[in-house]
C-alpha cells in the first residue's frame, strides 16, 4: 500500500524536519502550511530533489473548511492519507494568566486543539482501515508553563487527552494514534513568544545539557509512525532531554 502522509505545520521547524524524513522512507508527503509559501515550497524542493514525492498545500488548520480541502487535494493527488502528524501550533509572547485576554487564549486553543481535532476526525472518517496519526504535543502538558504561556500548555494537555480517547475509539479498526512532547527544541516559535534564546538559556538546567533539534523529534514521529511501533497506540514520548 502506498504510503501517504500528511505533516500540518510542514514548511518550518518541526515540521519540515518531520516531513523530509518521511519522504526519504518512502511516504508521499503534503506539506501543510499557513503562511509561509517560501518554506514550505523549500522543503518540497529539498524533497524531490532528493527523489521523493511531496507538494505543498495552504490551509488553515483551525478551519473545517480549509480542512476539508487539506484532505480532497491530498487524496486527489495521491491517494488517501494513510498517515496523518497533527504538528501545527502556536504560541504567543511569554505572559501570567491574569494578564491574557480571551481573544489570545481562544486563537491558541483552535489553533492547537480544534485543528488536531478537525485533522483527526477528517483523517478517520476518510480512513476505514489501517492507518496511524502522531499529534506533537508538548512537555509543557506536564509543566504547565507558570510565568510564560499556561494558554499553550493547557491546550498540549488538551491535546493528550484528545490522544488517549482517539487511540482507544480507533484501536480495533486498525488505527494507532500516539503523541510526541518536545520541549526546548531550536525552531524560530521561541522567537514567536518573544524569547529567541529560551533555549540556550534553559539549557543548564536541562539533564542532558542542551536544546534538542526537530531532527531528534521528527525520528520519534517516524518511529510511532511506522510498523516497528505496530503494538503502540495511546503512547507519550518525551524528547525533553530528561525534563
Ligand atoms: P514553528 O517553527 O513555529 O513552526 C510552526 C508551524 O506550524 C509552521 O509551519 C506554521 O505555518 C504552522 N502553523 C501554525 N498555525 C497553523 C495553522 N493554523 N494552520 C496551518 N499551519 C499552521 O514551530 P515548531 O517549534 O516547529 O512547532 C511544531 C510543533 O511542535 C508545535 O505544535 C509546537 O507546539 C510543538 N512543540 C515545539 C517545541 C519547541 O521547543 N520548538 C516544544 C514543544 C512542542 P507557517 O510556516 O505558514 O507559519
Amino acid at each position: 500500500m502506498n504510503k501517504v502522509v500528511i505533516v500540518t505545520g510542514g514548511g518550518r521547524g518541526i515540521g519540515a524536519a518531520t516531513a523530509k524524513l518521511l519522504a526519504s522512507r518512502g511516504y508521499a508527503v503534503c506539506v501543510n502550511y499557513r503562511s509561509d509559501a517560501k518554506s514550505a515550497e523549500a522543503v518540497v524542493a529539498e524533497i524531490t530533489a532528493l527523489g521523493g514525492q511531496a507538494f505543498s498545500y495552504q490551509a488553515d488548520v483551525s478551519k473545517e473548511t480549509d480542512v476539508v480541502a487539506l484532505f480532497d487535494v491530498t487524496e486527489k493527488t495521491y491517494g488517501h492519507a494513510t498517515h496523518l502528524v497533527n504538528n501545527a501550533g502556536i504560541l504567543y509572547p511569554q505572559s501570567c494568566l491574569a494578564d491574557m485576554d480571551v481573544e489570545r487564549f481562544n486563537k491558541v486553543m483552535l489553533s492547537n486543539v480544534t485543528s488536531c481535532f478537525l485533522c483527526s476526525r477528517e483523517f478517520i472518517n476518510r480512513n476505514k482501515s489501517t492507518g496511524a496519526i502522531v499529534n506533537v504535543s508538548s512537555v509543557a502538558s506536564r509543566t504547565g508553563s507558570p510565568f510564560e504561556y499556561i494558554d499553550y500548555a493547557a491546550s498540549k494537555g488538551a491535546m493528550d487527552s484528545l490522544t488517549k480517547g482517539l487511540s482507544l475509539e480507533v484501536a480495533a479498526q486498525g488505527i494507532r494514534v500516539n503523541s510526541v512532547r518536545p520541549g526546548f527544541i531550536y525552531t524560530d516559535m521561541h522567537a514567536d513568544g518573544g524569547e529567541p534564546n529560551r533555549v540556550d538559556r534553559l539549557a543548564p538546567q536541562i539533564p542532558l545539557q542542551r536544546g534538542g533539534t526537530p531532527d531528534e523529534v521528527a525520528n520519534a514521529i517516524a518511529w510511532l509512525l511506522s510498523d516497528e511501533a505496530s503494538y503502540v497506540t495511546g503512547s507519550f514520548i518525551d524528547l525533553a532531554g530528561g525534563k
